[in-house]
């Protein structure tokens, strides 16, 4: 079976979007200001984007902070063609934990990857109900590291059990990861070198050998 081109559908979709000068409302789960750099300059061309930081996975603490500031302080700084505003989530660790129980020791890119995925989409999709969005997303897949694919089943599901619109996306795509590197450059951001959780940092540590 052929693989979707999320990258070709979302774009035919904002075209579309243009042409008719419709602005949906877009919930954007993003895990930091890095990864949501390059989905923000895309995406509010044809979107007015609420950002929803949701990363009970993110330890230290510390960490979890700075990745906050840092966001809402691009928020603030970036030109965006349409309306983006911030909501934090709670910082619910236990979730995270209760969650990963048993998966502690999977390699990043498996299931308990899969899991937290899943955890913070369902969070979005819930906020995304709630408050009446047209539709909601994640900022993931800009990460070479993340599967794109898994997201958009988890998304998808999430969007019929909830009955919100998901946005099928995968933006790394189109050099996609690359201009957030530049973004996040030109504008000085604070750029972490593991992915968020206790067990990504561990494994880090282990590549650099300081673990
Ligand atoms: S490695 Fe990243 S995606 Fe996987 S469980 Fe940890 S924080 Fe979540």
């Amino acid at each position: 079976m052929n693989k979707r081109n999320y990258k070709k559908e979302l774009d035919d979709y904002m075209a579309s979007l243009k042409a008719e000068g419709k602005t949906p409302s877009l919930l954007l789960h993003s895990c930091c200001a890095p990864c949501s750099s390059h989905c923000i300059e895309y995406l509010s061309e044809c979107f007015n984007i609420t950002v929803f930081y949701f990363n009970p996975n993110i330890y230290p603490e510390e960490e979890y902070r700075m990745r906050a500031k840092e966001q809402k302080s691009f928020i603030e700084r970036f030109p965006a063609k349409n309306e983006v505003s911030f909501i934090e989530g709670e910082y619910d660790t236990k979730a995270f934990y209760d969650m990963a129980k048993g998966l502690e020791d999977v390699k990043e890119g498996g299931e308990r990857c899969f899991k937290c995925y899943e955890l913070r989409l369902r969070e979005t999709a819930e906020l995304a109900k709630k408050l009446n969005f047209d539709l909601f997303t994640t900022t993931l897949s800009i990460s070479p590291l993340k599967n794109a694919e898994k997201l958009n089943e988890i998304g998808g599901k999430l969007a019929e059990e909830y009955g919100v619109g998901y946005l099928f996306s995968d933006f790394k795509k189109g050099e996609g990861y690359k201009r957030s590197t530049e973004i996040s450059r030109e504008y000085g951001m604070y750029r972490q070198d593991y992915c968020g959780c206790v067990y990504s940092y561990n494994e880090r540590k282990k590549i650099k050998g300081e673990g």
